[in-house]
């Protein structure tokens, strides 16, 4: 029985690292005329409704994406962001709508790209279904099934190019593994895909060992960017979240670097946020 809904978290200032990693990518990987692969292993609802009383609980998104949402000027990994975003409320005053990795994914993409998007919630599998008929044409399959399971059996494309989002709740510490077992499976089935693990930053010891066992998956081409939006707290929560790439765009770090000290500035408490960005190339 699964218990995570990320409505409750929609927007919030891990889904804005998460995502303008994500629209990067495809922003990246679309500069080729060849088509690619996209792999939710778990892809949530693929749209939620901020004033929704899943959203609106703790109003997460009012530290995240309201604070980004309205910016001009802003360095290109945030405008590709934000431009997507505004892509999701066309028609609207104000910021509405948060769109999922799904939905990002089906908007951006081509015709000819293909989109394999998991889902395990009954509920979420629904939504997602529905939220995926207007965007996504013919090219996406929802698939209600283990991502981990299913991200390997997909593996390598026709296409030969992937970009994969691995993104669990986490709230079973058991998903620490199965990223990990899943991603050196998938990295010997396909070592040339574009991996994007997104973890949260928590006081568990699982969290904190993490980064190093995503370093030594058996991938040389690598970025790791973590954004702390406060000091690590005495109680539990997360206090920031990490994005691991395996074979990131070249252009990333450098997009990354012009864009982290504006997240800081706009999403982090100005004395114990952080960010911390690091590569590593074969
Ligand atoms: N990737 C989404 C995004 O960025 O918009 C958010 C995904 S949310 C963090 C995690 C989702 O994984 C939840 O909707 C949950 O129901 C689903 N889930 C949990 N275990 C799963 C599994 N083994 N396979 C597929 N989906 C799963």
């Amino acid at each position: 029985m699964l218990s995570y809904r990320h409505a409750f978290h929609a927007g919030n200032h891990a889904d804005v690292l998460k995502h303008s990693v994500l629209t990067a990518t495809i922003d990246y990987m679309l500069k080729k005329d060849k088509p690619f692969a996209y792999i939710d292993s778990h892809s949530g609802a693929g749209m939620y409704k901020l004033d929704s009383k899943y959203a609106a609980k703790n109003a997460e998104y009012k530290t995240g994406i309201s604070r980004v949402y309205h910016k001009e000027g802003l360095p290109e990994l945030l405008a590709t962001y934000t431009r997507v975003m505004h892509e999701a409320n066309v028609g609207k005053r104000s910021l509405t709508y948060y769109p999922g990795s799904p939905w990002i994914a089906a908007v951006m993409t081509r015709k000819n790209d293909r989109l394999s998007l998991h889902e395990l919630h009954s509920s979420d599998i629904k939504l997602l279904t529905e939220n995926m008929k207007s965007v996504a044409g013919n090219k996406a399959k929802v698939i209600n099934s283990d991502g981990f399971a299913g991200m390997k059996a997909l593996l390598p494309p026709q296409s030969k190019r992937a970009v994969v989002l691995i993104d669990p709740p986490y709230e079973d510490k058991k998903d620490y593994q199965y990223v990990i077992k899943s991603l050196k499976d998938s990295i010997k089935r396909f070592s040339t895909g574009t991996y994007m693990v997104w973890y949260p930053q928590l006081k568990s010891h699982e969290s904190k060992a993490f980064p190093d066992q995503l370093k030594n998956c058996g991938a040389t081409d690598w970025l790791h960017v973590t954004l702390s939006v406060k000091g690590e707290p005495k109680e539990r929560g997360m206090y920031g979240s990490g994005m691991f790439v395996i074979n990131p765009p070249w252009v990333l770090r450098q997009q990354l670097e012009e864009a982290l000290p504006i997240m800081k500035k706009l999403m982090c408490d100005p004395l114990a946020g952080s960010f911390n960005l690091e590569t590593h190339e074969s």
